[in-house]
């Protein structure tokens, strides 16, 4: 049987229920929701939020075969609806509809290079979770206590590189991290040739990423994903 396309998913609207909330920091929380019994996605897909007039869009981090959904929220203290949903309690009805995007795996012969920042780890949290091993992953965070998941990247990912910013605290974990941006990362450390980039998280990240691809591996290909 061949594996599930993006046109196999119709996009349609579906209610859903908060079934648990967990802190991962102290602005950063991942919610559990019922899955609805028709509802099909691909790995690195998201979902919209419907609440009155708002909409916002979030990637799942739950395995299509998961019996719920999942997502990785951080909460904006200034934003509209992340506090809503910060606050909101197991039972609390919720609509949605997806799935969303073509932000999706595509195995080739290249070596597989994952960007993020921040909850930018969502869609590739899923993708890992379905499988996929292998690939380097640079997730850029403010600080050590911010690399959630951290234990199953580790475990998934043939290189694994927290980049911390330059301006945070020193850690004790000094050798197993890169001091500086995912940009400098990769142009300083990471070798010549022709990857496949995945990059998701900041739109100032996402151009300063794609500038340097541009550059210095210009055969690659670059998938991208916008979250603000
Ligand atoms: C394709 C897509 C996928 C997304 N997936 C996720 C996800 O998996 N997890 C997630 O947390 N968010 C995700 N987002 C962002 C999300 O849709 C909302 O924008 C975010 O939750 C803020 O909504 P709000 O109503 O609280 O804030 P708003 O009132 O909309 O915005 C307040 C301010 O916060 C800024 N902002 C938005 N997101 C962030 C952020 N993560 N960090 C810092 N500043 C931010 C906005 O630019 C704006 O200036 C995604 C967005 C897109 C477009």
């Amino acid at each position: 049987m061949r594996p599930p396309t993006i046109k196999d998913h119709d996009v349609r609207l579906y209610s859903t229920e908060v079934l648990e909330r967990v802190w991962l920091t102290d602005r950063v929380f991942e919610i559990r929701l019922s899955k609805p019994s028709t509802f099909k996605f691909m790995a690195g897909q998201r979902i919209r939020l419907l609440h009155r007039a708002i909409r916002r869009d979030y990637s799942l981090i739950t395995a299509p075969s998961d019996p719920t959904l999942a997502l990785c929220l951080k909460k904006i203290e200034s934003g509209e609806y992340s506090p809503i949903l910060a606050s909101a309690k197991p039972g609390t009805q919720l609509s949605f509809t997806g799935p969303l995007g073509y932000f999706t795996y595509r195995p080739s012969g290249r070596p597989t290079v994952f960007v993020a920042t921040g909850t930018g780890i969502a869609p590739f949290l899923s993708m890992v979770r379905t499988g996929i091993t292998g690939f380097t992953l640079l997730h850029g965070v403010h600080r050590a206590t911010n690399l959630y998941y951290r234990d199953i990247f580790s475990r998934a990912a043939r290189l694994y590189i927290p980049c911390l910013a330059a301006e945070a605290e020193e850690t004790e974990d000094r050798e197993s991290v890169f001091r500086g941006r995912v940009s400098h990362y990769l142009a300083e450390h990471l070798p010549s040739g022709n990857y496949d980039f995945y990059v998701c998280g900041r739109q100032e990240m996402i151009r300063d990423v794609t500038l340097m691809v541009d550059a210095r591996f210009p055969s690659s290909l670059l998938y991208t994903e916008v979250f603000y």
